[in-house]
């Protein structure tokens, strides 16, 4: 058994398409060629949008495209455990701050006269304006009903660093020294969040100790996803786990060219499999 493990981390909001079936094959064709593992999680920290009906379809077209896990899925809802100590380690260490932005207060504080500037995005939406970073109390007990973001600044300067390096299988399957400084961390990346009001945690915060926890060596995700890396190796660094080896693979496309989405239910695996395709007909229409 070689040391590759990896994994395909859906989250039950809607029915898989076929972005999701190239991105589950590829990286359980690739565990499979290395005789490594395949681990399977649920990322359904969103209880505002995650349904038991579609973590039961997820499971039912994953076994239909004939992919098979070496485990127990992992759920993001049972691993509030987890998440707890991680976030009050970086409150103790004051780098964490709580928020009251909306997403619209977020967009007014950027839409401020700022000649020849265009707002930037990072891996959330438009970067953080910094608007409670200065003001909000950073001591006494970890306010968990709030949404706390990471002081990005404060975190870069505690690790050291001027710039963290990751692994990244390159598009010939090379692997090649990915390198992000901290000037473009700042302003590509900004404050992000990392517990949410309704939830102990968020989609940055789960999936580094998530993929730490399940022993990950290779990430294979969508490019998509390749501003999200950057945060996530730091985090990986601030919190003192191991970095993976990143392949963010291309993303499949509508005939506009536009990225595939969980609303393009004409595109859902289970349309494809109630319309007589086979599951080899699926690996084609993805390029496999
Ligand atoms: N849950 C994420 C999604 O469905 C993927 C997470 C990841 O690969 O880190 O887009």
């Amino acid at each position: 058994m070689s040391d590759f493990i990896t994994r395909f981390a859906p989250s039950p909001t809607g029915p898989l398409h076929l972005g999701h079936a190239y991105s589950a094959l590829l990286a359980h064709d690739m565990a499979r060629a290395s005789g490594g593992k395949f681990l399977l999680r649920i990322e359904d920290i969103d209880n505002t949008r995650s349904r038991p009906k579609w973590e039961e379809q997820i499971y039912d077209d994953l076994t239909w495209l004939g992919i098979t896990w070496d485990s127990e899925p992992m759920r993001q809802s049972d691993r509030l455990s987890a998440y707890k100590p991680a976030l009050h380690a970086l409150w103790d260490r004051q780098l964490l701050f709580p928020c009251d932005c909306t997403r619209r207060d977020i967009q007014t504080a950027m839409s401020a006269p700022q000649e020849g500037v265009s707002p930037a995005y990072g891996p959330d939406g438009l970067i953080y304006p910094g608007t409670c970073r200065a003001i909000a109390p950073r001591t006494g007990r970890i306010p968990e009903q709030k949404t706390l973001r990471l002081d990005l600044r404060e975190a870069l300067s505690e690790t050291e660093k001027t710039s963290f390096e990751f692994q990244e299988i390159g598009p010939e399957f090379s692997e090649q020294t990915q390198s992000v400084t901290c000037l473009e961390l700042l302003s590509t990346v900004g404050d992000v969040i990392l517990s949410r009001k309704d939830f102990l945690g968020s989609y940055h915060l789960s999936v580094v100790l998530d993929d730490a926890a399940q022993g990950i060596t290779h990430v294979i995700r969508g490019h998509d996803l390749f501003e999200a890396t950057k945060i996530h190796v730091v985090l990986q660094t601030l919190l003192g786990l191991p970095t993976p080896t990143y392949y963010h693979h291309r993303l499949i496309r509508d005939e506009h060219g536009k990225r595939l989405a969980k609303r393009d239910d004409a595109r859902a695996i289970a349309k494809y499999r109630a319309e007589g395709s086979t599951p080899a007909d699926i690996r084609k229409m993805v390029g496999l």
